[in-house]
């Protein structure tokens, strides 16, 4: 009797307002949906605003740490629709941060701008020809992510400030990620202390995200700089104390002990500066290191053995070594929760459809490359992606694999890296094969759909505190629960902006003759003069 009348009771005061609740949760789910539609809508109207994004940015071919074009043409256009920019940061001039709204949850969208060394090709065509001889290109793709991020962001924002949604959208460019060289310095300078999540765009061949341990290394990258005296080469060579002796023992020494390191391990190294000519004993000499392991333990001690090999093959030679820290990426891990959110919306949005002279490129390129016939995890390679990649989790074994400081900072902010299909199955990477597809129809379509997944996913998260919250339970319970990040850059390592200026001085006026021109052309295939696809010279 008591019972039931405390139930009754009970059912008087709690009823209503769980049905009220339910009702807003319901309200604001089906806000959520028709935002979501909106946006993606408005975003195909955008296609134009893709390609002349993702065009430009592509003719700037502008290597790490000298984005000074690509960085003053997108900064520009989000200055243009009501961003605020900080230009400059952490003592990098071409890295910057664009942010606009107000309050939580403060969203970082994120993506890389520099290219390769000596990828400078045509686009469109299924043969090598570059723009400019030996100059750099996109032969990786960085010029696409940042026009996705951009687009997505401005449409989402014109929504939010129609109805009112809090929230603080931060865009930002991966400087010099070819160089690994930015991240950590991001991190270190507290420019992601109140970031609440992070959803990080990378150029790839479907659209896809992964959550726990991707299963590719971290890395320190090391330059050891020696020095001796130089002598006459034949008249006094006794007299010497070459420096370039000391690069060829260190990098003997290092060879050797390759034996006894795991089979995770990935190291490489050039000759920075091996000397003037030979009959001058050189005096100045430098080997540029890339030192790659799975965890931060194995990194460390890597980077540990190469700093007593330099020390010791400078006693052997009677020369001095100095050593700096020029870029540095931990290990990939990212998180659950948000790559569950971003999965959700990718089976929205599905696959862009390809035509046939998409496909056409796409299978002549193949051939040209000699492509595998299979991907690694034992999937076909022919033409371009048409069924959408699944929803992968931590990797349970990895040989190990390539290396991207966005891993700094997963390790300190709930972080993704959103692929999207810009690009060809199969090329090799870091290659001018890899630059083809990239000012083409394929990396337009792949940008549009991937700037829906994004867009999409800013709502949810805008919406739904829970993805964030759950993210950070993760983050912290799972992640970083008995990994802590440790940085390799010190307090005051400086960022190395010095790198490839005099690749730059060199091949900038020419690139210039090659930007793209857009109130001449409607695209830069068209500036170019190719008929896409160009399957023959
Ligand atoms: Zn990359």
């Amino acid at each position: 009797m008591i019972y039931s009348r405390l139930i009754l009771l009970c059912c008087c005061f709690v009823f209503p307002k769980l049905i009220t609740a339910q009702k807003n949760e319901t309200n604001s789910m089906q806000k959520t949906e028709a935002w979501k539609n909106e946006v993606m809508k408005s975003l195909d109207s955008k296609k134009k605003s893709a390609q002349e994004m993702v065009d430009m940015v592509f003719s700037f071919s502008e290597l790490g740490f000298h984005e000074t074009k690509t960085s003053a043409y997108l900064t520009d256009i989000l200055k243009k629709n009501g961003f605020t920019i900080e230009k400059g940061i952490a003592g990098i001039p071409t890295a910057w941060m664009a942010k606009w709204g107000t309050g939580k949850p403060v969203i970082a969208l994120g993506s890389d701008i520099d290219c390769i060394p000596k990828a400078s090709q045509k686009p469109g065509v299924a043969y090598k020809e570059p723009i400019v001889e030996d100059a750099p290109g996109h032969g990786e793709g960085h010029n696409s992510g940042l026009p996705l991020v951009i687009l997505s962001a401005i449409e989402v924002k014109k929504i939010m400030e129609r109805e009112n949604i809090q929230g603080t959208l931060m865009i930002w460019p991966g400087v010099a990620e070819e160089l690994v060289g930015t991240k950590a310095w991001y991190i270190r300078d507290g420019y992601f202390k109140n970031v609440d999540a992070c959803i990080f765009t990378h150029v790839g061949n479907n659209l896809g995200v992964s959550w726990g341990d991707a299963g590719n290394n971290g890395l320190v990258s090391v330059e050891f700089k020696f020095e001796g005296s130089s002598a006459h080469s034949a008249g006094a060579p006794w007299r010497g104390k070459s420096a370039l002796d000391a690069v060829e023992l260190m990098n003997v020494a290092w060879n050797f002990k390759r034996e006894h390191l795991k089979p995770t391990q990935r190291s490489h190294y050039v000759i920075t500066d091996g000397g003037d000519q030979p009959n001058v004993v050189p005096s100045k000499a430098a080997v540029w290191y890339y030192l790659r392991e799975r965890t931060y333990e194995d990194i460390k001690s890597m980077y540990d053995d190469a700093i007593l090999y330099a020390n010791s093959v400078a006693a052997m030679t009677g020369t001095k070594v100095s050593h700096r820290l020029l870029g540095t990426a931990w290990p990939g891990h990212f998180n659950k929760s948000i790559a569950e959110a971003v999965y959700k919306n990718i089976k929205t949005v599905g696959l862009p459809t390809w035509d046939s002279s998409d496909q056409q490129l796409a299978r002549a390129v193949q051939k040209l490359v000699n492509a595998p016939k299979k991907t690694q995890r034992g999937e076909p390679i022919d033409g371009l992606a048409t069924k959408l990649d699944t929803l992968n989790g931590p990797v349970q074994f990895s040989w190990g694999a390539g290396s991207d400081d966005i891993a700094d900072i997963a390790w300190n902010v709930p972080t993704v890296v959103f692929r999207y299909p810009s690009n060809i199955p199969g090329t090799p990477g870091h290659n001018w094969a890899d630059a083809i597809a990239m000012a083409t129809p394929i990396a337009h379509k792949g940008v549009v759909s991937g700037s829906k997944v994004v867009a999409a996913t800013l709502f949810d998260m805008l919406i739904n505190p829970k993805i964030i919250s759950d993210a950070w339970d993760y983050h912290k319970n799972v992640q970083t629960r008995e990994v802590k990040y440790i940085p390799f850059v010190g307090a005051k390592t400086p960022p190395a902006i010095h790198l490839n200026k005099k690749i730059m001085d060199e091949f900038k006026p020419q690139l210039k003759k090659y930007y793209y021109d857009p109130s001449k052309y409607k695209t830069y295939l068209e500036q170019l003069g190719i008929q896409y696809p160009q399957l023959v010279k």
